[in-house]
């Protein structure tokens, strides 16, 4: 039995640890497959401001029930399942209308509580989601990252008439370019990496752009009958990025924001006002989980490709050394806990 544990920042420690009891609204998941988040590397690098340390890492989770505690019902041992990680009070404001995500007592597994880099973890019932039998646990270990993409995408809104503009071909932007696709939108993903936006044509992108050698607002100026993108994602996190969003987008236009960058962005009040348009912050999911595993059980997505190197857990060193030293040969780098 291992778990991984980020003892202080900098310092990733394989532990052995013992198989928990569940309390009475409690599941045992023995974790199979667990996918490496970028927040997993933030709070390695005490780069996330919301982590605890020591803390055992890891939110992005598939396996099967164990054992369960007495209130908890529905499932039974042996069952695939995957795990919500936002765990919410259900009591607050936020969680009162519906936007769980952002519950002012929220709890993340791997962040603000003990995550799921370890064979055996209780989870909340609540927090439990069903797969089907034969979805294998790499594929399932994929809802969690789709989730962001899915939220995003549900805070923008998106359809057949939008033109979605994706900033970063990384983990983020290939997800939302799914998601979108899957919605009926034209993508079109803006990178500074050739060899990523080559990826991202493999997964649905209708065009992209090398922001290195193409300015991004001239490259999309004649979208949507010259108005320009209806929906911008931002999954590159990048503070400046929200300037130009805002100058391209179409009028009516939706951006999206997902970075954590503390950093202030600068954004013309008359882009915002005269085009009316709408700027959202995108945090977790809110309970979407259940919705991606139905897209990844219709076969909706394309998960396998995301998978780029599988580790044993054991050598989990290994697997945050490939994604730090070189990012662009990785998309999902997942730890097998079987
Ligand atoms: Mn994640």
């Amino acid at each position: 039995m291992v778990s991984i544990v980020v003892r202080e920042p900098g310092a990733l420690e394989v532990r052995s640890a013992n198989i928990p009891a569940p309390k009475a609204d409690e599941v045992v998941v023995k974790v199979r497959r667990a996918g490496i988040c970028g927040s997993d590397v933030h709070i390695l690098h005490g780069s996330n401001p919301f982590a605890v340390y020591p803390r055992v890492i890891g939110h992005e989770l598939a396996g099967e029930v164990f054992s369960l505690g007495a209130g908890a019902t529905g499932i039974k041992p042996g069952d695939r399942v995957v795990v919500d990680p936002v765990l919410c009070c259900g009591y607050c404001y936020p969680c009162r209308i519906g936007r769980s995500n952002v519950c002012a007592n929220l709890q993340v597994m791997g962040v603000h509580r003990d995550g799921g880099f370890r064979d055996y973890v209780a989870v909340p019932a609540s927090a439990i989601i069903g797969v089907p039998a034969d979805m294998p646990f790499s594929l399932a270990a994929l809802a969690e990252p789709f989730s962001i993409a899915a939220n995003v995408l549900s805070r923008t809104g998106c359809g057949h008439d939008d033109t979605v503009l994706i900033y970063g071909a990384g983990t983020v932007g290939v997800t939302a370019l799914q998601v979108a696709k899957l919605h009926g939108a034209r993508c079109i993903v803006a990178d500074i990496d050739e060899t990523r936006l080559e990826r991202a044509k493999t997964f649905g992108a209708d065009a992209v752009v090398d922001s290195r050698r193409r300015s991004v607002s001239e490259s999309v100026k004649g979208e949507t009958d010259g108005l320009g993108p209806t929906v911008v994602i931002d999954g590159a996190g990048i503070p400046a990025l929200l300037n130009e969003a805002c100058r391209v987008a179409s009028p009516a236009g939706r951006i999206g924001l997902l970075g954590f960058s503390p950093a202030p962005s600068t954004l013309s009040q008359q882009d915002v006002v005269s085009k009316e348009l709408t700027i959202v912050g995108s945090r977790l999911n809110r309970r979407l989980i259940p919705q991606v595993v139905t897209w990844l059980a219709e076969g909706r997505l394309k998960p396998e490709s995301m998978i780029t190197q599988v580790f044993a857990a054991a050598d989990a060193q290994q697997a945050f050394e490939l994604i730090e030293k070189e990012p662009h040969r990785t998309l999902k780098v997942q730890l097998d806990f079987s």
